[in-house]
């Protein structure tokens, strides 16, 4: 018999927010931040955002970097509604143990 063990997080749960790049190093700040990610690594300098040639022209329209700066807007509001008492709902994430393990 296997157990499958699950984690749930709820946004009252998040300490902090940031990039973390292929290379492992990490940005993070405070949630209510409203930070875009940068343009390169600050640790190897390997590029963040995709290069002219990779045809993405959502990005390059401004799509992308401002949903990344939308999401971290939600999260702020959603978390003051949460601590409001307000909602009869919390907005929560669940994980495998598994994928929570390979990213620590
Ligand atoms: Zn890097």
């Amino acid at each position: 018999m296997t157990s499958e063990h699950r984690f749930i997080v709820g946004l009252q749960d998040v300490k902090t927010l940031g990039y973390q790049c292929k290379c492992g190093a990490k940005i993070v700040f405070p949630i209510g931040s409203e930070i875009g990610p940068s343009d390169a690594c600050h640790s190897c300098r390997t590029p963040w955002k995709p290069q002219q040639n990779q045809q993405s022209a959502a990005w390059f329209r401004g799509d992308e970097t401002s949903s990344f700066v939308s999401l971290l807007r939600a999260i702020t509001t959603i978390r003051a509604l949460e601590k409001e008492g307000v909602l009869g709902f919390r907005l929560v994430f669940e994980f495998d143990q598994d994928s929570v393990s390979d990213r620590a």
